[in-house]
């Protein structure tokens, strides 16, 4: 999309009412214009959160972005061993790159900086270490479990993650000590966004692998590719497209229709970005609970 046409969505999504937007990729760091294109929302009064693997990140786009009016940032980290990390991502030194980023970030930003795990097989054991880790940068762990035990043919699940990080039912005692863990440490202070419902919610997935709960993609939230195409989550194809007639369509029952039958015809996620939000929205505890962690940030009283 260019710029022009970012600025027509933005037009249409304040009419909208639409509060946050999530740029992400690909890498959005990839986009030469990433400032400005952070410029015009923020300009059009939206809560702007990039999503990034970290590793384009330099102290002079990070100042450009803060001075532009970025706040949050999310980037990944499904582990701190080097070599498994450059597995997972085919890339190479990514743990030392993310944490050069970290720093950076630190030293620049006074939103949330989150630091995003994929809960697997293979980086279960290492929770604590990588919730200490992003604690001693000043960052904000959230864990989301890979999904399970993916039906071969479920098109989109399992997103492309290797055989190796898929949970097996014996694993589960494992699971049950760490998340154990990872609750205390959220008790302790420790900078943990996750609410504990959604911790909560991920446990239980993992003992009965049910991951159903009451989503309203398509209508709380959807997702807009780059050609335009409105998605009601990336998980499936779009069904308008931004660009053409979209406020009518958006607001017509037929598609309210169509969004509902592809909810219903899901067998849902615990996909943190989509599940977890919701959360802040419907359950009132979760609500209060990501006050008290907000204010946490602003006192300075986390865990020391
Ligand atoms: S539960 Fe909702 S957000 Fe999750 S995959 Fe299904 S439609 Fe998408």
């Amino acid at each position: 999309m260019t710029i022009k046409e970012i600025e027509r969505c933005a037009k249409i999504l304040k009419e909208l009412k639409v509060p946050n937007i999530v740029v992400t990729g690909g890498e959005p760091f990839l986009r030469p214009d990433i400032v400005e294109i952070v410029m015009l929302l923020n300009d059009y009064g939206f809560s702007v959160r990039l999503q990034t693997n970290g590793t384009l990140v330099t102290k002079e786009k990070i100042k450009a972005l803060a001075e532009a009016g970025l706040k949050d940032i999310t980037i990944s980290l499904d582990t701190l061993d080097e070599k498994k990390f450059d597995w997972i991502c085919h890339s190479k030194n990514l743990v030392q790159k993310v944490e050069k980023s970290l720093d950076i970030l630190a030293e620049y930003m006074d939103g949330f900086i989150v630091v995003s795990t994929v809960v697997s097989r293979i980086n279960i054991s290492e929770l604590p270490e990588i919730v200490k880790f992003v604690h001693s940068k000043g960052a904000y762990a959230s864990l989301y479990p890979v999904h399970m035990q993916p039906a071969e043919n479920t098109p989109g699940f399992c997103l492309g993650y290797s055989k190796e990080m898929i949970f097996l039912k014996y694993d589960l005692p494992e699971i049950e000590k760490v998340y154990a863990e990872i609750l205390k440490m959220k008790k302790e202070g420790y900078r943990i966004i996750n609410s504990k419902l959604f911790l909560n919610d991920s446990l239980e997935y993992f003992r009965t692998g049910n991951y159903t709960w009451n989503c309203k993609a398509g209508e709380r939230f959807f997702v807009i590719y780059p050609d335009g195409g409105v998605a009601s989550c990336d998980l499936f194809p779009p069904l308008l497209n931004i660009k053409s007639n979209f406020l009518k369509e958006f607001r017509n029952t037929e598609y309210k229709e169509s969004v509902r039958r592809i909810r219903e015809g899901c067998n849902g996620c615990i996909l943190a970005c989509w599940r977890e939000t919701s959360l802040f929205i419907d359950d009132f505890a979760t609500k209060m609970e990501q006050m008290r962690l907000y204010l946490r940030k602003k006192t300075g009283t986390h865990h020391k």
